[in-house]
């Protein structure tokens, strides 16, 4: 049994990790500061004796006594963290030095949340762990991409400088259960306007690629790699390599809720990458790493927890 904090554990992908780890016989401690996380997430694992809720901004300094870190506390839906741009930067940065400060004082393992947000808008598809990216320094979507490639700097400078045993995992398009219904990503918007019968809102001509994992599937990713024996300590992708293009997304989900909503068509933000792939060959070969849920079975899961959410 180890003590395990999860930052970031009452959102989305956090949520998950907490139920997880506490089923698997751990102490789980659950920090948030409720910017996009919701007690709703967690309140089932509230009466469980070895699970804590602790209301913390990691851009604070914490000091608690733990054998692991899951550093996943930043909001992750595009209006949500252009919504106040200078706190993002800060939780990636100041937050992730916070966390390694702790990590090395508890030699505790530290695993941070990446994303392929790293690799910016590619110019290598699919995007393999050693492409070092095409990002933009200074559009809006930068407070995230930069702050998350400052954050794996620091996690790799803590790794050389003071030896903090990490693992990096670079998260691509993740759904499910538990998303927030008004994060405005892509999976929520479509889910919930179809559900409700209104105009399906397409950003740009709908030709941008996305491939989406579902959850569970990189729950065990993530587990997988802070678990791994062979010292390694990626940066590694985790998402499912199932690519397709937004406009035929819009048409699956519309069949999959039996909806009337039509598509319409909004202008592109900014930097919108055009496309994203991952290669997992890595993960395969260093975690056995395997995805199982197929989109239409992920999909019918979190089109049932949005039905009930509305
Ligand atoms: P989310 O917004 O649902 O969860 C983020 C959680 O962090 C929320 O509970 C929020 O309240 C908390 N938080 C934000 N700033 C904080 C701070 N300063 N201090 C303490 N808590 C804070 O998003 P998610 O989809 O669950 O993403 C979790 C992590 O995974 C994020 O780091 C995100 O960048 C990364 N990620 C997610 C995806 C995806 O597809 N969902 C893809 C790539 C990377
Ligand atoms: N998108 C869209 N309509 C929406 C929300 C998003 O067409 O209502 C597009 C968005 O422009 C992007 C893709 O869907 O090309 C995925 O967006 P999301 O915000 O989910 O995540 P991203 O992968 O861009 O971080």
């Amino acid at each position: 049994m180890k003590r395990i904090l999860i930052t970031g554990g009452a959102g989305f992908i956090g949520s998950h990790l907490c139920e997880r780890l506490l089923n698997e016989g751990n102490d789980v401690i659950c920090l948030d500061n409720f910017f996009t996380g919701s007690k709703d997430n967690i309140r089932h694992l509230l009466d469980n004796n070895r699970f804590e809720l602790v209301r913390h901004d990691i851009t604070k300094e914490y000091f608690i006594e733990v054998d692991e870190i899951y550093n996943l506390a930043c909001p992750a839906s595009p209006p949500h963290y252009q919504y106040n741009a200078i706190k993002t930067i800060k939780t990636s940065v100041l937050g992730m030095i916070n966390m390694l400060g702790l990590a090395k004082r508890c030699k505790a393992k530290i695993l941070q949340a990446s994303t392929s947000e790293v690799y910016g808008d590619p110019l290598i598809h699919p995007q393999v762990e050693s492409y070092w990216g095409n990002v933009n320094p200074i559009g809006i979507r930068s407070c995230y991409d930069e702050g998350k490639r400052c954050a794996e700097t620091l996690m790799m400078d803590y790794h050389r400088q003071n030896k903090v045993d990490i693992r990096i995992v670079r998260i691509f398009n993740t759904y499910g259960p538990n998303m927030d219904l008004n994060d405005g990503r892509v999976v929520s918007n479509f889910i919930v306007q179809a559900l409700k019968n209104e105009d399906i809102t397409i950003y740009g001509d709908g030709s941008q690629t996305r491939s989406f994992c579902y959850v569970d599937d990189l729950i065990d990713g993530m587990i997988k790699m802070m678990n791994n024996k062979n010292g390694f300590i990626g940066p590694v992708n985790l998402g499912n390599p199932s690519e397709r293009t937004i406009l035929d997304f819009a048409k699956l989900i519309i069949k999959l809720t039996n909806s009337s909503s039509k598509i319409i068509y909004k202008p592109l933000p900014s930097d919108d990458p055009s496309k994203r792939q991952p290669d997992i060959s890595l993960a395969e070969k260093e975690l056995n790493f395997k995805p199982k849920v197929d989109i239409e079975e992920g999909l019918i899961k979190t089109i049932e927890y949005f039905k009930k959410k509305i």
